[in-house]
C-alpha cells in the first residue's frame, strides 16, 4: 500500500497544474515544494501569447496588461513593428498566478507540504525521500524546475544546459502599453533583451544569454532610459531543449522546465507545459487506471509528436541567429522592411509556433533576398527543418 497514488516534487505552474488535475479526476496526489512562498521570488517576464486561452488555465485575474504586438529593433535601432489587430499577448502577474494555481490544487484535495525539501527521488521504489520523511506512490511527477537532480539520475550521459536569464522590475513613466520591444543585440545572441509594459508606470526589463552574470547586467544596464529606476533585479535559468533527452523511467516521469520543456527562441515554457501537462494527465490516467506503465512511455512518445518538429525548427532558427554580425541583422532588417515583411510577420507570426512563419517567408521568397548576406549554407539548416 503506498502512501498517495501521485507525488509531484515543485509546486511550480506546471506541477501544480498536474496535482489539481489529477485531484479532479479523483486520486489521492500529494505536492512537494522547497519553498514557503510559492511563486517568489518572481522569475519570469510573464508574457503569454493569446494561445493560452486555449488552455483555459488562466483566468483574466491575473493579466496586468494586454499587447497589440511588438517592436522588433536592430543594432542599428531599425524597427519593424509587428501586430494584430485584437490582443496578441498578455503580461501577466507570475507571482499571484503561481500562488492561485497552488491554492486551486488544494482545494481540489492536494495534500499541500509546504517548505519541504525532496532530497531523494528513488526511481526504483517509486519513493522520495525529504529532510525528515519518506514517501511512497504509484506515480512521481518531478516538475521541479531547471537542473533537476532526478533528471541527471535519468540521464547520466547529457549534462543539462540552461541559458541564464535576468531582469529588472523598472519604474518609469510614459510607457505605450500596447507594444514590448525586443532588441536584437550580438553580444547576447543566441537570445535577446525585452521590454515588456506591465503599466504606463512600470516595465519589465530583462535578456537571455549564455554568459555570466556580470555579462548581463553589464547588457542590461545599457538598455535602461532616463526615466527609468530599477526596483528589482532578478535571475533564473531557462533549460536547453535536448530532443535527446529521456524523460520518463519506471514509474516516474519528468515535466515542465525539469524535462527542458521550453520554446527555444523565447525561453518561453507556459504554454507548451500546460499543453504536455494535458498529455501527462491523459496517460498517468490510463496507467493507473489499467496498471500498465506502458502509458508512460506514451506520455514520452506523444510529447515528441507534438513538440520535436517546432522545437527543433527553433533550435535551428537560433543557431543561425547566433553566427550572425551585427551587419548581417542590420541588413536584414531593411531588407525585410523594403518587402513589408512586417505585414507577413503579423499575419502568420505566433510567438509558440514559428514553424508556420518560416514557411511562409520561404514560400514569399524573401528570404533569398536575404542571401547574399546571411550565406546559403546557413539557410539550408532552415529548410533541413521544414
Ligand atoms: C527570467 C525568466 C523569464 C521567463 N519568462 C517567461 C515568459 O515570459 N513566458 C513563459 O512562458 N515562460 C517564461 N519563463 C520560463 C517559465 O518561467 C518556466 O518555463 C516555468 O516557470 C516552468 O514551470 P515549472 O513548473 O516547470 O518549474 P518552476 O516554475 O521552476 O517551478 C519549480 C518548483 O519546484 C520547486 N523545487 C525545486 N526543487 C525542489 C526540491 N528539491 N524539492 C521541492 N521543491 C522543489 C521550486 O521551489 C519551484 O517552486 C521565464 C524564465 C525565466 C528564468
Amino acid at each position: 500500500m503506498t502512501d498517495y497514488d501521485i507525488i509531484v516534487v515543485g509546486a511550480g505552474p506546471i506541477g501544480s497544474t498536474y496535482a489539481y488535475k489529477m485531484a479532479k479526476k479523483g486520486y489521492n496526489v500529494a505536492m512537494y515544494d522547497m519553498k514557503n512562498r510559492i511563486g517568489q521570488p518572481l522569475q519570469c517576464a510573464g508574457l503569454v501569447s493569446t494561445n493560452i486561452d486555449k488552455t483555459r488555465n488562466l483566468p483574466d485575474e491575473f493579466i496586468d496588461n494586454k499587447l497589440k504586438g511588438a517592436n522588433l529593433i536592430s543594432p542599428d535601432k531599425t524597427q519593424i513593428q509587428v501586430s494584430k489587430d485584437e490582443t496578441s499577448a498578455y503580461v501577466i502577474d507570475r507571482v499571484l498566478y503561481d500562488k492561485y494555481l497552488v491554492n486551486r490544487a488544494e482545494d481540489a484535495g492536494v495534500d499541500m507540504y509546504y517548505a519541504t525539501r525532496v532530497v531523494d527521488v528513488d526511481i526504483n521504489n517509486t519513493m522520495i525521500k525529504t529532510e525528515h520523511d519518506t514517501y511512497s506512490s504509484d506515480v512521481i511527477c518531478v516538475s521541479c524546475g531547471p537542473n533537476s537532480s532526478t533528471s541527471k539520475k535519468m540521464n547520466p550521459n547529457i549534462i543539462d544546459e540552461s541559458f541564464l536569464a535576468m531582469q529588472y522590475i523598472i519604474k518609469t513613466q510614459n510607457t505605450n502599453t500596447n507594444y514590448l520591444n525586443l532588441h536584437i543585440d550580438t553580444n547576447t545572441l543566441p537570445g535577446f533583451i525585452w521590454r515588456i509594459p506591465v503599466s504606463p508606470f512600470e516595465s519589465r526589463l530583462g535578456l537571455f544569454t549564455t554568459g555570466s552574470y556580470q555579462h548581463a547586467a553589464k547588457i542590461l544596464n545599457q538598455y535602461l532610459e532616463t526615466k527609468d529606476t530599477i526596483a528589482e533585479k532578478v535571475y533564473g535559468l531557462i533549460p536547453k531543449f535536448n530532443p535527446k533527452k529521456k524523460i520518463v523511467k519506471n514509474n516516474t516521469f519528468l515535466i515542465g522546465d525539469a524535462a527542458s520543456q521550453v520554446k527555444p527562441t523565447t525561453g518561453g515554457g507556459l504554454i507548451a507545459g500546460f499543453n504536455i501537462t494535458d498529455i501527462a494527465v491523459e496517460n498517468t490516467d490510463l496507467m493507473l487506471k489499467n496498471h500498465d506503465n506502458n502509458y508512460l512511455k506514451k506520455y514520452e512518445t506523444d510529447y515528441h509528436t507534438l513538440y520535436d518538429n517546432e522545437f527543433k525548427t527553433q533550435q535551428n532558427v537560433q543557431k543561425i541567429m547566433k553566427d550572425l554580425t551585427e551587419d548581417d541583422f542590420n541588413y536584414m532588417f531593411k531588407i525585410l522592411r523594403q518587402y513589408n515583411v512586417d505585414e507577413i510577420i503579423s499575419q502568420y507570426g505566433d510567438m509558440d509556433n514559428q514553424t508556420q512563419l518560416i514557411k511562409q517567408l520561404i514560400k514569399s521568397g524573401i528570404i533569398f533576398k536575404l542571401v547574399p548576406k546571411i550565406g546559403i549554407r546557413r539557410l539550408k539548416n532552415i529548410w533541413k527543418s521544414q
